[in-house]
């Protein structure tokens, strides 16, 4: 297949770097800034593509996907990883559109940061439209395990209330848990690894974190509300039972 990855940064640099190094397809790459075989910064050498990956970040994919409605066709399969889907699934194109995004990641951003493991054993969400066809599907999903992901379906609404509960808010409450100690020397002067594993989340990419707020602050606002009673009803009383359901829940998680 022709594969084409623009954006080379974290998500965009490891996936091109995977399917470089897994010499199966022809991979091109569309970069403001790389400058390796294979990748331009010239749009066009999309045309003819199998599947294209969208991995620039949330506040230029709209444009990103016009742009590219002008080039590629509907023999094109367009994917975006975007860390929202509601609103990338609201338009129409000529091109086959499937929203997703792949649950994996580290703080840092980039095309150093790259690497082609990146994506091993994680979850890949997909969502997709009304008129996706299922065959399309099964082309994206098999590349995306190809990449050693699995893919996950869900609509881009239940997507979006899920990462809130999962990644968005818990970004917050790190940055807030850090901000509760700015003035308190003694405090970080103790901080160890339990607050150090806590507040990993503070240390996101500045410009997605700002993306993930501002775009889904109202599915954020209803999980600290969420918090917010579930930390009175941890107080309300027989607080050892309540935490050892929560200790066996946590360790049942990543079983
Ligand atoms: P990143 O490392 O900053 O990479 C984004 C890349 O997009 C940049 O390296 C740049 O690549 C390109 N870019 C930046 N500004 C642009 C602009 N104005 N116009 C066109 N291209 C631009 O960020 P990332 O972590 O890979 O995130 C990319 C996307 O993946 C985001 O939509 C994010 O929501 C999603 N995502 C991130 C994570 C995560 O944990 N990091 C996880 C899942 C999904 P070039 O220099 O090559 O042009």
């Amino acid at each position: 297949m022709k594969i084409g990855v623009v954006g080379l940064g974290l998500i965009g640099g490891s996936i091109f770097k995977n399917l470089l190094e897994g010499k199966k397809h022809d991979v091109v790459g569309i970069s403001r800034s790389v400058n390796e075989f294979n990748v331009s910064k010239d749009y066009n050498n999309l045309k003819g593509c199998d599947i294209v990956f969208v991995c620039t970040p949330m506040n230029v994919i709209l444009e990103i996907l016009d742009k590219l409605n002008n080039i590629l066709d509907e023999k094109t399969i367009v994917t975006d990883v975007c860390s929202l889907k509601e609103f990338v699934s609201k338009k129409n194109y000529n091109f086959k559109f499937i929203p997703s995004h792949p649950m994996a990641g580290t703080e840092h951003q980039g095309w150093e940061y790259a690497f082609p493991d990146l994506f091993e054993g994680a979850t890949w969400a997909v969502t997709p439209l009304k008129d996706t066809d299922m065959k399309n599907f099964a082309v994206l999903k098999s590349i995306i395990e190809e990449l050693g992901a699995h893919t996950v379906l869900t609509t881009p609404q239940e997507h979006d209330k899920a990462v809130a509960l999962i990644s968005h808010a818990p970004m917050l409450i790190a940055q807030a848990l850090c901000k509760n100690i700015e003035n308190n020397e003694l405090a970080q002067t103790l901080a160890a690894s339990g607050f150090r594993d806590t507040t990993r989340l503070a240390m996101s990419n500045i410009e997605m974190a700002n993306d993930m707020v501002v775009m889904n602050n109202e599915n954020i606002k209803d999980v600290i509300n969420m918090l917010n009673s579930n930390i009175e009803v941890l107080f309300e009383g027989d607080y050892k039972s309540k935490a050892k359901k929560i200790k066996d829940f946590r360790e049942n998680l990543y079983k």
